[in-house]
């Protein structure tokens, strides 16, 4: 084990995309991570509820959204 990812680093591995398309190994640990916590379990909860959201109004989540993503995300956070 070389890596153990912090729940930070899955943060932002599922907002950025590269949770699904990260090398193998950094993928295995990430997945291990999300398999014992709960807070991380929680936030891919929500960013897939948040881009399901988005496709559901815009067809699909357009460049540039990100930051409205990620200013809902705080709001859900808080
Ligand atoms: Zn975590």
């Amino acid at each position: 084990m070389s890596w153990i990812p912090t729940c930070s680093d899955v943060a932002r591995s599922v907002s950025d995309g590269s949770y699904d398309e990260g090398p193998g190994g950094r993928r295995v640990m990430l997945r291990l991570h999300m398999a014992v916590c709960w807070f991380c379990r929680r936030y891919a909860a929500q960013v897939r509820w948040i881009d399901r959201a988005a496709k559901a109004v815009w067809g699909a989540p357009a460049p540039g959204d990100e930051a409205v993503k990620r200013r809902l995300i705080a709001r859900l956070r808080s």
